[in-house]
């Protein structure tokens, strides 16, 4: 490949070959127009991309890059895996010590499998979840995104939602029948389908914290109030924390509202930059797992070496909470100057923000639940987009994406970045 060929024409040559030009959906520039600009290298929280630009990135790799980008630890550690080979086939030495990282950082869980994608973690947990209770149905709530399995991929978020797909075709519709989906933050809804389908749902599936249709925060009491009702009526809650995990906290939203679900799913940050999910919970259930137990699943490159040791670099930096101290006043200077911008401007804005994960949304409505999400107004934030994004700055080319904050985004990435938004709002 020629490395010297713009963005423009690497999309026009990806256009003939892959669909719509990427390789996933979100990252293509449908829903704020223009062409997405290729990236051929990454440092800190830089991008360079094809065309010799540099760009401050708050997508992080849509969320892996909690340390930011090409860090030498983590280069390190796959380089030295490297060294042995890069795939077995076998048990190797790196699974055990990411198991008991894991099991350290998020208590709740007890026992783990690793997978290569967050999607096959989600789609793993509900299987395990149906074979454990024998049970059919599952809830999820809508804008929560899962992954791209069919069970999950109902009023699903992420780029399904802004690509106008929230529910999939290709999905035949006796599997849909077997997803509740409700709205997040509603109580009411929740005891109603336990009530509606008594004995025959298998589990619950959130984003505790809800990543993919935006930021959005549960009320007080909510996922307690999850807990409680699952474990009255004898189904699993399973924290999907592929985007929160090691990023909320270091034992992710469970940690941080002191919550104990049944099993968690996890991803992204676990893999330190290389395709890695896993989950777990508690043993009795993750028994139930081949070989011990019925419930099939497998994975050809799961625990890969070099994946595993990317990981394993990734998460013992987590050692030091002193990071998330970091992360939240990062997050805190943004949302700070994003909100005043606003008020100055007299422009209404919403912008949830938890450590390093925020959104921001044009409208005076809180956001709550997929409804109030889609009250953004996404013409405003397209504006908003392309003006950071012709000053440096690249958020996610979508209205309904949580934007990330690294460790390496202290310092001139955060002011520069602050002066380039509200310098953006004031043009709006
Ligand atoms: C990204 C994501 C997934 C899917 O992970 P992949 O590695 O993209 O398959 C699942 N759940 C949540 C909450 C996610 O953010």
């Amino acid at each position: 490949m020629s490395t010297s060929a713009s963005s423009e024409q690497l999309f026009a040559r990806a256009l003939q070959l892959i669909p719509g030009g990427v390789n996933s959906p979100v990252r293509a520039f449908r829903s704020v127009g223009g062409t997405p600009f290729f990236v051929k290298s990454a440092r800190g929280a830089t991008l360079i991309t094809a065309d010799d630009r540099e760009l401050i990135d708050f997508v992080c790799t849509w969320g892996p890059a909690i340390h930011g980008h090409n860090h030498p630890r983590i280069k390190a550690a796959i380089a030295a895996a490297l060294e042995n080979g890069t795939s077995f086939g076998t048990p190797n030495p790196y699974e055990v010590e990411m198991a008991e990282l894991i099991v350290k950082f998020v208590p709740s869980i007890k026992k783990v499998r690793m997978t290569s994608s967050g999607t096959e973690a989600t789609m793993s947990a509900i299987r395990l979840a149906r074979g454990f209770t024998k049970r059919d149905k599952i809830i999820k709530f809508s804008g929560c995104y899962h992954g791209h399995s069919d069970s999950l991929l109902i009023k699903a978020g992420s780029g399904a939602l802004t690509h106008g797909h929230p529910d999939s075709a290709g999905i035949p519709a006796s599997f849909a029948r077997e997803t509740v989906v409700l709205p997040y933050n509603d109580r009411a809804a929740l005891d109603a389908a336990f009530a509606a389908n008594p004995g025959q749902i298998a589990c619950v599936i959130i984003e505790a914290y809800c990543g993919n249709v935006g930021f959005i925060m549960p009320d007080a009491g909510y996922l307690t109030f999850l807990r409680e009702v699952t474990a009255k009526h004898g189904a699993l809650l399973i924290f999907d924390e592929v985007m929160t995990g090691f990023r909320i906290a270091r034992g992710g939203v469970q940690e941080r509202e002191k919550i104990v679900p049944d099993l968690t799913c996890l991803g992204k940050i676990i893999g330190g930059g290389l395709p890695v999910g896993a989950f777990g919970g508690r043993a009795d259930v993750m028994d139930y797992l081949a070989p011990l137990g019925p419930v099939y699943q497998a994975g050809t490159l799961s625990g890969n070496p070099l994946a595993m040791a990317a990981g394993i670099a990734s998460l013992r930096m987590l050692e030091d909470r002193h990071i998330y101290a970091t992360l939240d006043a990062l997050g805190l200077r943004l949302r700070n100057a994003v909100v005043a911008a606003a008020k100055t401007k007299g422009i209404p804005v919403q912008v949830p923000q938890c450590g390093s994960m925020f959104s921001i949304f044009f409208t005076d409505t809180p956001v709550r639940d997929y409804d109030t999400a889609l009250k953004g107004d996404a013409k405003r934030f397209t504006k908003f987009f392309h003006a950071c994004l012709d000053n440096g700055v690249y958020l996610a080319p979508s209205a309904y994406e949580a934007g990330f904050l690294s460790t390496a985004h202290d310092g001139h990435a955060i002011d520069r970045a602050c002066e380039v938004m509200t310098a953006a709002i004031n043009g709006l």
